[in-house]
Parts: structure tokens; C-alpha cells; sequence
């Protein structure tokens, strides 16, 4: 078999599509002089509320801060309890605990592999402030409960949308949905730029002034500083990029879902594979199945073999990495989920006959 290599992410097709508005757009910024918070900044944040239907957006410099930031500005802090997913990239529980918050993890649906809102009703204590749910690969958590929950208990809700710019739920978009929704453009998120991002979006006028406070070192005037902040501002060139790339987003989304419903197709009575539910309003950051039968590393080791990527999003669950290991009872449902998942290549512009390679070669792997 020829060796045809098929990355797990190929962000060159995209540029390709776009270089020459990426180029205009970033020598504009060059040519203005005004590199830190220049207009493009603000004009990102007005065409992401609109797109997103919500009032204020507050650019910041990551996902990571968008989270720390919008827990603060929610008031949360020492003291309090927070409850999140085991099952997620390390910042989300990191932002709980540095903002002096307690972390709480509730465990996963092993379907969805979204925070299970029975899970969320069981950690709940007279502490519990908050609830972050993950909208895990592009696949919206389970708002319709975890609002009624946190209507009942007085608890704030910040949705971690760092893998979901553009997924809908119930029609709405994620992160429109709580009281916070803090996004990620990570260069290999769905909006990604071309460097270190992230936005802060609220329909709450005083949750969006003190996040706007908080990412100029606690300042609403220069000079006049309130509290202790960060800097945490989004750099003005990546904003540049990504009102360019905000244009064609739904067209991307569209093209990743494409993907994914054709390698459900080529998945369905592939034994020892169990593929991902197409949601309404799923907007597949990743296509992850899960490998049963304790073959998932032999598989990934074998695709690797043969010049195919995949990724294990997460080998290891936030509750039992070294930081926090031996504080926490356990979580099976995201633990089993660790062992078996596995996620395949995935971007917009991904060919029928590349995705027909990869379940090959994976079909190989299992025998
Ligand atoms: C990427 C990611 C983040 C962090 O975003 P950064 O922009 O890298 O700081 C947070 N949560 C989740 C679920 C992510 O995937």
C-alpha cells in the first residue's frame, strides 16, 4: 500500500483559501501602528456578539483566561465551590483553582462525554457557586438541564466553549446560553488565529465591565487601577485574522460535519468502534470514537504505522493528573472513556478518499 501521510489536523488548505484577505488584513494592522488594542479589536468583538447573539464580547489573550477572567468577573473565588468535568483539557480546571475556588469534578455521560447533569445534582453542597460544563469536541453539554439546575440552586453557569465556536443548542449559540461563555482561538480550535486568543461573552452588563476591567490590570482608566487584574488583552493582529476568518465559519463548521457524517457511515458495522452521535448543532472540533475492548492503544499505534495521525483527547482525566491525584473520588464513566477514545483526523477541507484510507488503515488495526 502506498504511503499516503494524513495528518490529524492540516491548517494549510484553510490559509490557502484565504491568503490573500489574511495578508491584506494583517498589513493593515502593520501599516495603522496600533498594535495593542487597535480598532480591529473592538470590531472583532462587535461582529462576534452579533454572530453569536449576545451583548458584550471582551477579547483576552487565551481560552485559559477567558475562563479565569469570566469566573472572577462572575464572583467567583476563595472559598467557593466549583463543579466541572473530569473529562477536559487541563485550563478548565486550572482557572477554578486559580481563582482560589475549590474544583469540583462530576463525572460524564459516556455517550456524549459531556458533564452528566445527574452527576451535577449529587456534588452539590451549600458552597457550590458555579457550574462549568465543556461543550467537549464541538458537541453542546446538556444546557437544557444543567440551567434548570443551576436556576433551582442560585448557581452561576460559565461555558467552556473553547472546542464549540458556532455550535447551537436548542438552536442558541453555546456560550450565550449561562451567564458566561469563554472561547478559545487557539490556532486548532474551529476559530483559530494564528497564535494565543480568546473572547469573553455575557448578556451581563456587569459581569462584561469587570472583564473589561480585568484584562487591563484592573483599570477601567488608565492609571486608575482598581483591582488587581492581568494583562490579558487580544493582540490586535490576531483579531485582524480572525474577522477574516469569522466570515467563513459556518462554512467550516458545515465542512467538519460533513466529515464526520461520512465516517459514521464508513464506521457503522465496523465491530470494536463505536462512533459519535451527530447532534444538532455539533460542530465536530474533533471526530472521536471510542475503541472497545482494550484495543485502542494497538490501533493507535498502527494508524501511527502507517502515516496516520489521531490523538487521544484525554489519555489522562483532570481529576487524576499528578496536581490533583488522591484528592478526588473516582470517576469511571470518564476514566473507561481515557482508555478508549480516539480521536481521527479532521478539518473542512478533509477528502471522501482520506477518510476512506483512515477507516481502512483503522480496520486493519483492529484485526
Ligand atoms: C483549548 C482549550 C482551553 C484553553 O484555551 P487556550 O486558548 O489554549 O488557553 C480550555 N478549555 C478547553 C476545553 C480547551 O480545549
Amino acid at each position: 500500500m502506498s504511503q499516503t501521510k494524513i495528518p490529524v489536523l492540516d491548517l494549510k488548505p484553510q490559509y490557502e483559501s484565504i491568503k490573500g484577505e489574511i495578508q491584506t488584513a494583517i498589513n493593515r494592522v502593520i501599516e495603522s501602528g496600533q498594535f495593542i488594542m487597535g480598532p480591529d479589536v473592538k470590531a472583532f468583538e462587535q461582529e462576534v456578539a452579533a454572530y453569536l447573539g449576545v451583548k458584550y464580547a471582551i477579547g483576552v489573550n487565551s481560552g485559559t483566561d477567558a475562563l479565569v477572567i469570566g469566573l472572577r468577573a462572575a464572583g467567583i473565588g476563595e472559598g467557593d465551590e466549583v463543579i466541572t468535568t473530569p473529562f477536559s483539557f487541563f485550563a478548565t480546571a486550572e482557572s477554578i483553582s486559580n481563582v482560589g475556588a475549590k474544583v469540583v469534578f462530576a463525572d460524564i455521560d459516556g455517550s456524549t462525554y459531556n458533564i452528566d447533569p445527574q452527576q451535577i445534582r449529587d456534588k452539590i453542597s451549600s458552597r457550590t457557586k458555579a457550574i462549568i460544563p465543556v461543550h467537549l469536541y464541538g458537541q453542546p453539554a446538556a444546557m437544557g438541564q444543567i440551567m434548570e439546575i443551576a436556576q433551582e440552586y442560585g448557581l452561576r453557569v460559565i461555558e467552556d466553549c473553547a472546542q464549540s465556536f458556532g455550535a447551537r443548542y436548542d438552536g442558541q449559540a453555546v456560550g450565550t446560553i449561562g451567564d458566561v461563555g469563554a472561547f478559545s482561538f487557539f490556532p486548532s480550535k474551529n476559530l483559530g488565529g494564528y497564535g494565543d486568543g480568546g473572547m469573553i461573552v455575557t448578556d451581563d452588563e456587569q459581569i462584561a465591565e469587570v472583564a473589561g476591567m480585568l484584562r487591563v490590570h484592573g483599570a477601567k482608566k488608565k492609571y486608575h487601577n482598581e483591582v488587581l487584574g492581568y494583562n490579558s488583552r487580544l493582540d490586535t493582529i490576531q483579531a485582524a485574522i480572525l474577522r477574516v476568518k469569522l466570515q467563513y465559519i459556518d462554512k467550516w463548521n458545515q465542512g467538519r460535519r460533513r466529515v464526520a457524517v461520512v465516517y459514521n457511515r464508513l464506521l457503522a458495522d465496523v465491530e470494536g468502534v463505536v462512533t459519535p452521535g451527530l447532534a444538532e448543532g455539533h460542530v465536530f472540533h474533533q471526530y472521536t470514537v471510542r475503541v472497545t475492548g482494550g484495543k485502542r492503544d494497538g490501533v493507535k499505534d498502527y494508524l501511527t504505522e502507517q502515516g496516520i495521525g489521531s490523538m487521544i483527547y484525554y489519555p489522562i482525566p483532570q481529576d487524576q493528573l499528578p496536581v490533583y491525584k488522591g484528592q478526588y473520588e473516582a470517576c469511571p464513566v470518564s476514566d473507561l472513556a481515557a482508555q478508549e477514545v480516539l480521536s481521527l483526523p479532521i478539518w473542512p477541507e478533509l477528502e471522501e478518499d482520506a477518510i476512506e484510507k483512515v477507516v481502512d488503515v483503522l480496520e486493519e488495526g483492529l484485526s
